[in-house]
């Protein structure tokens, strides 16, 4: 499947074994991976690495060092999660040579997108433009991680949902920071219509499943890649996330947050909130704050500041946040259905 023009992945394999004797036809390889993603595909892949290393940073000096002390090589191969998977990518650009990603997990993009998410002095950073050749979606290791992690994939996808809300309000009060595209939207919705379809199979992460999930990332990056920006699928959702991540200093599973995110601001939106609810709870998405271990008080704090967040941050896009005044009433009613520790 060749799909250069469209979309940042220049080629997709998959199947339960899809990895199995890659090592022996991509020349002379190097390997960023993680102990446990490594475990499980190293038999599988064959061939012998020039070196593996186990990603333990993405601080971009030790990057860097990594790069100076690889042997000659033609191919750069990033398994396991998100970090593995962009400390390949990073090498791939920094040394221009050929990537092959192979995820052990759905749980985050990276293996879609274009930039590595690094780190200067702590702060992240997304730098270069890498495309997976080919990309690698092994059913069989994919699926020996978490299924809820797999699952957690669906979050950033759903969001489109709330996201494209945002833009279309925007739009909607003159304010859209970018040429509003009616056609983008349309394309988010298919996408979003595609998954509604296939929700018992994410659940139990059936091949199906898991390829809806990579089939969403890549047509995702086709609506957005293009037009430089992902204003369909990152709005108000991602903006209480930021915001809460900021309050209580400590990351979260992605998919998870963003759950929550959709789960409140779809209320706020008056989007439709029954019936994203009901797909969140059908696909098994965990959202609930509990699981996320957020305690109300700071939620509630964290929904009474968001606003005031938004405006203080020029960045941010023009959301249903910036027009609708959060009250401790309607946030109290809006948590309601939601599972706290
Ligand atoms: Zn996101």
């Amino acid at each position: 499947m060749h799909q250069k023009d469209y979309t940042n992945v220049i080629d997709l394999r998959y199947g339960q074994d899809a990895c199995f004797g890659l090592g022996k036809e991509i020349g002379k390889f190097c390997v960023m991976t993680m102990e446990i993603p490594w475990r499980i595909t190293k038999n599988k892949l064959g061939g012998n690495p020039e070196i593996v290393v186990f990603v333990e940073t993405m601080e971009e000096k030790w990057l860097n060092s990594i790069c100076e002390q690889m042997p000659e090589f033609d191919t750069i191969v990033g398994i396991g999660g998100g970090m593995a998977i962009d400390a390949a990518k990073y090498i791939s650009w920094k040394k221009g040579k050929r990537l092959v990603s192979i995820p052990s997990i759905l749980s985050v993009d990276a293996f879609t997108t274009p930039a590595a998410g690094i780190r200067r002095n702590h702060e992240v950073d997304y730098v270069g433009v890498a495309s997976p050749d080919p990309l690698v979606i092994d059913f069989g290791i994919i699926r020996t991680a978490p299924p809820e992690l797999n699952i957690a994939g669906i979050g950033d996808l759903l969001s489109m949902h709330t996201a494209s809300f945002d833009w279309a309000h925007a739009n909607l009060k003159g304010k859209s920071e970018f040429p509003y595209s009616s056609s983008s939207i349309e394309k988010a919705n298919k996408i979003l219509q595609m998954l509604y379809g296939l929700l018992g199979d994410v659940r139990e992460n059936t091949d199906k499943g898991l390829m809806a999930i990579v089939q969403g990332y890549i047509d995702l990056n086709t609506i957005c890649l293009p037009i430089g920006h992902f204003r369909v699928e990152e709005g108000s959702e991602h903006y209480l996330f930021y915001e809460l991540e900021e309050r209580l200093k400590r990351p979260f599973v992605h998919g998870y947050i963003i759950g929550l995110g959709i789960y409140i601001m779809s209320q706020l939106q008056g989007n439709n909130f029954p019936f994203i609810k009901e797909v969140m709870d059908e696909v098994k998405l965990p959202y609930h704050p509990s699981i996320l271990e957020i305690k109300k008080d700071d939620l509630l704090k964290s929904l009474l500041n968001v606003r005031e967040y938004v405006k203080s941050r020029p960045k941010l896009w023009y959301t249903i946040i910036n027009d609708t005044e959060i009250t401790e009433e309607w946030a109290e009613a809006a948590l309601q259905g939601l599972h706290f520790a």
